[in-house]
């Protein structure tokens, strides 16, 4: 590989002919030689020089510090050759020496070039070659073109690369500079790879030419024209070359190209996954969870219709909690399992994904035409399984109006896309299910003290800051402990339980019922003031002491004693619920199964 080095080395062997000869005090040629075979004792034979400055002419001096910054450039030394090669450009222009001057430039671009500073380097090598060129140079001209060339191609400039390549190879083809010529070369196949296949193709045509050239032909005993025809022939091979050099940088330059873009598809598909994993994952709460992988399938995929569904096995049906069709939120829909014209069913119940780049394509895996959940008709139908581990979770869909718009890469995306889904979706039904269980009353499946009491803190904050009323209540089961003598612990339970449903079956949406502890019940009733609250109850009370109940053979009945108070802003939770249990003592003191009201009253 011809290297700066090798270039340089010609450098010094060209200027130094021309430079030194105007020197008395040392031999020069002598000491461009030494420079090349003996290069640390030539050092020290300049430096020696520098030590008596005086001695030198201001020539001699310039040629002193060029011949320093050459011989620390061949040495690897860039910043030494590059202090020599400025010292040499200051003193030069001090003394007006114009060829050094230009000289000093092409050494300090060398220098830039080996440090990567190619920008530099071309700006001291556009101000020499001027020059070099004024002094028809062609030697310098053509180290010049090859420097500036490389410069270019390390800013991967290479059209204008290939042109400064291309300057030199005038150069040299038209002053035969043959020595010149192979750093030329190689330094046009050094960024390609492409040169085996360059060489081969040169070697064909070499072939043809020698084959198909009258000059063969002729008896070879002219020695002129034989000339012409090697001359002609190398001029033919290197304009080949040129030509060949040219259209596979332009091929090689449409690959990069590409595979630029490629890689950058690539690099942006794995940034913007990596992202959508951490967002997805990120949150324990399933419509967040939905939303983020929503926003992401629309950016990505530009989807007429998103959606998640929940695979329930208990209830063998998939719930649609989140569904947007062409921007709108859909209302939860559920699709039973038993439906097996349904694709949704299909994905689950195979555990693969759905995919129709068109309706028609639906004939796959069902026998009559889908439609979106809105009517709306859908041709491009991706439906994947949300997986964890061997267990199915649910599964996602995307979908488009225009046939064919999912390509391989997007479908890709989409299944990397549920794989986090899936984890996501996992988490959040997980953290659901824990969050109900610790709410829940294991028992009666009503509301448990901690979340009632949640409940009510949190509304006790809203009347505080509006002027809505709201009305506690607790209910005790009367005479309960004899009821459990009578009948049993079980049968009390089951009383439990059955008083429980009918609660609920009796309070508005806006109500809450939970079980205090025991065989008590608590009561918050929104936007509801004290005489409303105290009909309510009284329903309830009423409906209870009415109804029959039957456990194992045993028929009976049971009767509660309410006690309510009205909210206010002043009191916390637990002096209105104490409030609330006077009034129910009261209850209990006046003969039971009845609603006591009673107001709070700050002490
Ligand atoms: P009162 O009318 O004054 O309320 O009389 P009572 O007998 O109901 O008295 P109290 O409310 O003090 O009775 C509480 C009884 O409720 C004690 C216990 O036997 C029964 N009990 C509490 N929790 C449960 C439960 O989870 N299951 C069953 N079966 N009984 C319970
Ligand atoms: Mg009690
Ligand atoms: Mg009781």
């Amino acid at each position: 590989m011809i290297t700066l080095v090798n270039i340089t080395l010609c450098l010094i062997i060209a200027f130094s002919s021309l430079s030194f000869a105007g020197t008395q005090e040392i031999d020069y040629d002598t000491l461009v030689v030494q420079a090349q075979n003996t290069p640390q004792k030539t050092e020290s034979n300049l430096k020696q020089l520098l030590s008596t400055p005086d001695d030198l002419s201001p020539a001699g001096l310039v040629d002193v510090y060029l011949l320093l910054s050459q011989i620390s450039f061949q040495q690897g030394r860039h910043q030494d050759s590059m202090r020599s090669a400025q010292r040499a450009l200051a003193l030069s222009k001090e003394g007006q020496l114009a060829k050094q001057f230009a000289l000093a430039k092409v050494f300090i671009a060398h220098n830039l070039f080996e440090r990567h500073d190619y920008q530099m380097a071309l700006r001291y090598l556009n101000e020499a070659l001027p020059y070099f060129t004024d002094i028809d140079d062609q030697k310098m001209m053509a180290n010049i073109y090859i420097t500036i060339a490389r410069s270019y191609s390390g800013l991967e400039q290479e059209q204008d690369a290939l042109l400064a390549y291309l300057s030199s190879f005038q150069i040299i083809l038209s002053h035969q500079r043959w020595n010149q010529l192979v750093g030329a070369y190689t330094g046009v196949s050094e960024p390609y790879l492409w040169i085996d296949d360059a060489i081969e193709q040169i070697d064909k045509v070499q072939h043809e030419i020698i084959n198909s050239s009258p000059y063969k032909k002729t008896n070879s005993a002219s020695r002129l024209i034989d000339n012409i025809a090697i001359w002609q022939f190398f001029t033919l091979l290197f304009f080949t070359l040129v030509i060949l050099a040219y259209w596979a940088f332009l091929q090689r330059k449409y690959q990069i190209v590409h595979l630029k873009k490629l890689t950058e598809a690539q690099q942006e598909h794995i940034t913007t996954i990596s992202t959508i994993g951490q967002e997805v994952t990120s949150s324990l709460e399933l419509n967040t969870v939905a939303e983020y992988v929503y926003s992401h399938i629309k950016e990505l995929f530009n989807a007429d219709v998103f959606s998640i569904g929940i695979y329930n096995k208990n209830q063998n049906l998939i719930d649609f909690p989140f569904t947007i069709e062409k921007g709108r939120a859909l209302e939860d829909y559920q699709i039973h399992m038993t439906d097996n014209e349904r694709l949704a069913v299909w994905c689950i119940k195979n555990q693969k994904e759905v995919v129709l780049s068109q309706i028609s394509d639906s004939s796959k895996y069902v026998t009559t035409e889908q439609t979106a959940a809105a009517g709306g008709m859908m041709q491009s139908i991706v439906y994947i399984p949300l997986m964890i581990e061997q267990n199915i979770v649910g599964c996602i869909t995307v979908q488009r109006e225009q046939e064919g718009s999912f390509n391989e890469l997007q479908l890709n995306m989409m299944q990397t896309i549920a794989s986090y889904t899936a984890i996501a979706v996992d988490n959040a039904l997980t953290h659901r299910e824990l969050k109900q269980a610790s709410n829940t009353d294991y028992l009666t499946k009503l509301r448990n003290r901690r979340a009632f009491v949640e409940k009510a803190e949190y509304q006790l904050n809203v009347i505080e800051r509006g002027k809505h009323e709201l009305c506690f209540a607790i209910t005790d089961i009367d005479n309960f402990k004899q009821f459990n003598d009578t009948y049993g612990h079980d049968c009390g339970d089951y009383v439990l339980k059955e008083i429980a449903k009918t609660f609920i079956s009796l309070i508005r949406k806006q109500d809450i019922v939970a079980r205090w502890g025991g065989e008590e019940f608590v009561f918050m009733l929104p936007n509801t003031n004290l005489e409303n609250a105290q009909f309510l109850l009284d329903k309830v009370r009423a409906t209870i002491a009415a109804q029959h109940f039957s456990y194992q053979g045993h028929e009976f009945k049971i009767s509660l004693t309410f006690g309510v108070t009205q909210a206010k802003p002043e009191a916390g939770l637990t002096k209105l619920m104490n409030t609330a249990d006077e009034a129910l003592y009261l209850g209990k003191q006046n003969g039971k199964n009845i609603v006591i009201t009673k107001e709070y009253e700050a002490l």
